[in-house]
């Protein structure tokens, strides 16, 4: 048996899926052909210059968040500038995919986005635990066995926050995370703490975008994965349906698009 396999057999013969994190549901909301690539791993993707700058002032984030933890003196915003300052040109020379930033200009923006942070958000915080990470059932029947895993930047004695550093500011479409985002359910249910915060680190400064999950949300998501679970028992070779209706279908972004959409003429 092979567990980290996403999907596998257990000995008595039930589905074991392991491929359930928030953002493999949220992929399958876009294109369920780039989900199935993306979850069994048919392309691999390069390191690209934004995920990456948003790796590196996770980092520095989470070094000032444990200093203080830990009692080890709190780090100044210097301190973490600094350290940001080594994440990013530690990662630079291995970067392949560059659509935005150049080295110079990712650090100017990650230098801006965690001045914003530290002046705008870190001030309202009570941190208790950085980066927790769970693994926790969410489906168990006679055919299944569903486990949903991820990490949450920082948990709170009664809420959850995300940081996100994009170049647009979300909070502006506060409305459709109420209705449908999947993040704040899944980190809700795992750790049953009902309140979840984003930290929204846009060009602009820093929003901040409060959500509450309860258990209609829970049985929601249930439904959501016990149909893609069944989707992937009964067929896992593909190709599922293509939806290229939408910014993720780009050489850019969809890492099996040289042999999908860009394949064809309407690649173009
Ligand atoms: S190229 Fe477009 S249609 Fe094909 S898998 Fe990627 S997102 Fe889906």
């Amino acid at each position: 048996m092979n567990l980290d396999y996403p999907l596998h057999l257990d000995a008595d013969g039930r589905w074991v899926h392991t491929w359930v994190r928030q953002s493999s549901i949220k992929t399958a909301d876009m294109c369920m052909e780039k989900w199935r690539t993306d979850i069994f791993n048919v392309v691999s993707e390069p390191l690209k210059d934004a995920s990456e700058l948003g790796t590196a002032c996770h980092a520095a984030v989470e070094d000032l968040l444990n200093a203080r933890i830990e009692n080890q003196g709190e780090m100044s915003l210097p301190d973490m500038l600094t350290a940001f300052e080594h994440y990013w040109f530690d990662v630079v020379d291995d970067i392949t995919v560059w659509n935005k930033f150049t080295a110079a200009s990712g650090y100017e923006a990650g230098l801006s986005k965690l001045k914003n942070w530290y002046e705008e958000i870190y001030p309202q915080l009570n941190p208790v635990e950085v980066e927790h990470t769970f693994n926790v059932p969410l489906i168990e029947d006679e055919f299944r066995v569903v486990r949903l895993t991820g990490t949450v930047d920082l948990i709170e004695k009664d809420r959850c926050w995300d940081w996100k550093f994009p170049s647009r500011d979300y909070t502006k479409q506060a409305w459709e995370y109420h209705r449908w985002d999947v993040q704040s359910i899944a980190y809700a249910f795992a750790t049953g703490i009902p309140d979840f915060s984003y930290a929204v680190m846009h060009p602009k400064g820093a929003s901040r975008m409060d959500l509450v999950r309860d258990e209609e949300h829970f049985a929601w998501l249930r439904q959501k994965v016990l149909a893609l679970c069944k989707l992937i028992e009964s067929n896992h070779r593909g190709p599922y349906p293509l939806n290229d209706n939408g910014w993720w279908c780009s050489d850019k972004w969809c890492e099996n698009f040289t042999r999908c959409k860009g394949a064809t003429i309407g690649g173009t």
